[in-house]
């Protein structure tokens, strides 16, 4: 049974008092979730008080980031030991604004999906094409490269999560049509079939991400293969972020 997941990232955003209370009031407003995981990721420096508020509700935790290495000198970095330590079930790898930014390549998410998966996390792993990348139409070989680069020597993929965020879409307000979505998604799809034969990977979820809003999720998650959100800006605001958990819940 494929269940949806609408995860919400929080990036550089809230101070430790601030995540405390968004995390409250999502809690508080949460509808009763059947068939659907509910994921939200905090700054590093507010996840265990986050951890805390959230306890005894379905919402899970996500770190946003980690090492591939289990400890020793590397500073500024966290090791998955440490995210479960702090109670992380999920972990946001190779997200466009760490490659973007920080300069991850394919192989540095590759040996963290698979340190994570190591480790009993489970990562969502983030794919996407640029605006440029697009208009020249590789849209599929960048992210059919992303995915299996990825993916490499990892054996069994029940605990991954993909997330495809067209690059041109995040924070843009700039929403992928669902035709368009479906169409990476159930490409992204068909390689992990390739990979990993087709029932293992009828349940693997493929969230879709960039400007996903409660107006807009609906028609993204009709779609065959649309399995969830990755949500940015319209999670930073509990009624926003609900708005798309009510929207999913109440179509999938
Ligand atoms: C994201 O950063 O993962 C994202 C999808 O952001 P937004 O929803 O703000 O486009």
């Amino acid at each position: 049974m494929r269940e949806w997941i609408v995860a919400g990232n929080w990036k550089m955003h809230n101070t430790i008092n601030e995540s405390i209370a968004l995390a409250k009031a999502i809690k508080q407003g949460l509808p009763v979730v059947k068939n659907g995981e509910i994921i939200i990721a905090p700054t590093f420096t507010a996840l265990f008080s986050v951890g805390e508020a959230i306890s005894g509700s379905k919402i899970l935790l996500a770190a946003q980031n980690m090492y591939y290495e289990d400890k020793g000198a590397f500073t500024g970095e966290i090791s998955p030991g440490m995210l479960k330590d702090v109670g992380c079930t999920y972990v946001i790898i190779g997200h466009s604004e760490r490659r973007k930014y920080f300069h991850e390549q394919d192989n540095d998410v590759n040996l963290k999906v698979k340190k994570a998966l190591m480790a009993g996390l489970k990562p969502i792993m983030c794919v996407g094409e640029t605006d440029e990348e697009r208009v020249k139409g590789v849209t599929q070989s960048v992210v059919g490269r992303q995915v299996k680069e990825g993916l490499n020597g990892v054996e069994k993929i029940d605990n991954i999560v993909i997330a495809y965020e067209p690059i041109w879409a995040i924070g843009t307000g700039k929403v992928a049509t669902p035709e368009q979505a479906q169409e990476v998604h159930f490409f992204i799809r068909n390689i992990l079939k390739n990979l990993y034969g087709g029932s293992t990977v009828d349940d693997i979820r493929i969230l879709y991400g960039g400007s996903v809003t409660k107006d807009n999720i609906g028609d993204l998650i009709a779609m065959k293969d649309i399995n969830g959100a990755l949500v940015g800006g319209a999670s930073l605001k509990a009624d926003a972020f609900l708005g798309i958990i009510r929207q999913i819940s109440g179509k999938k």
